[in-house]
């Protein structure tokens, strides 16, 4: 399950909508039915089409994003490389596992995906919001490719370093080990995670769905690539990302890549540390009432 994924779509269907002089509602899916995924993110997003006003012929337009079908990834750059002529269109998945890497669309850029907070959820992060503080989550998602994992230990010292200035929180599911004796959070669920992350000053993490998370909720953050994914496809321009000087995304799903391994430990804990310290220094984003 992927939460990142499912707020560019959001992203993605946001953009679309405003963009839409007739304002129709958006549906996501594969452009016949509308993808079930991840729906408590949905809460009083109006602009998104219900399987309901699908089925009642209301006029929508599509974002076509759904699992092993995604806008920022090319299928057919894959498919060439495999040598097929034929799109194959089911084979989304053993497309990668075949080929072994993504190939990504560069000119893909993302949108923060608008999820509105339940108002017990906004009073969590009014409250957490009345004493700064930096949320760090040093652990990438069960499942992730091993190439996106910064180590552990570098992420304790920046956490550190940090904490002399502002308390660092670990932000991490209840089931990942506690970093180093920091204070935890550790949310219920990805809507509970986002209210934390509303309320904090700073993001510090992997890329995956609580950086895309940080950016929905409008939140500054430094973000940790490395090679495997580039900045120019899943970045938001009010976030710090640091590839360790990686010159391509390889998207190698298979096994710790060599590449992702070297870039990821050109990134020093001084320079993370460094990228904080100046988010840090910036004043609060605008954003809604709402989100
Ligand atoms: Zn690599």
């Amino acid at each position: 399950m992927s939460y990142g994924d499912r707020l560019m779509a959001i992203g993605d269907a946001w953009k679309q909508y405003q963009a839409d002089p007739l304002r129709r509602r958006v549906a996501i899916g594969d452009g016949r039915s509308i993808d079930g995924a991840q729906p408590d993110l949905l809460w009083g997003l109006d602009f998104l089409a219900s399987p309901e006003q699908l089925a009642a012929g209301e006029p929508v337009s599509w974002v076509h994003s759904y699992p092993h079908h995604r806008p920022y990834i090319d299928y057919a750059a894959m498919r060439r490389a495999l040598g097929w002529r034929r799109p194959l269109e089911h084979l989304g998945f053993g497309l990668t596992r075949l080929l072994g890497h993504y190939r990504y669309r560069l000119d893909y850029r993302p949108t923060p995906a608008p999820i509105r907070l339940k108002p017990d959820e906004l009073a969590l992060s009014e409250h957490w919001a009345q004493q700064p503080f930096v949320a760090l989550e040093p652990y990438i998602k069960t499942g992730a490719p091993p190439s996106k994992q910064w180590p552990v230990e570098r992420f304790a010292e920046v956490a550190r370093q940090l904490s002399r200035a502002i308390p660092v929180y670990q932000i991490s599911a209840p089931d990942s080990p506690v970093l180093d004796g920091l204070p935890q959070i550790r949310p219920r669920s990805f809507r509970e995670a986002l209210a934390y992350l509303r309320a904090a000053r700073l993001y510090i993490g992997p890329e995956g769905g609580l950086h895309h998370g940080a950016a929905a909720m409008g939140t500054r953050a430094v973000v940790i690539y490395g090679g495997f994914t580039s900045p120019l496809i899943t970045g938001y321009d009010f976030q710090r990302q640091l590839t360790g000087g990686a010159e391509y995304a390889c998207g190698t799903r298979r096994g710790l890549c060599p590449h992702c391994a070297e870039h990821l430990n050109r990134i020093s804990v001084a320079e993370v540390v460094d990228a904080a310290r100046q988010l840090l220094e910036q004043p609060a984003l605008q954003r809604s009432a709402s989100a």
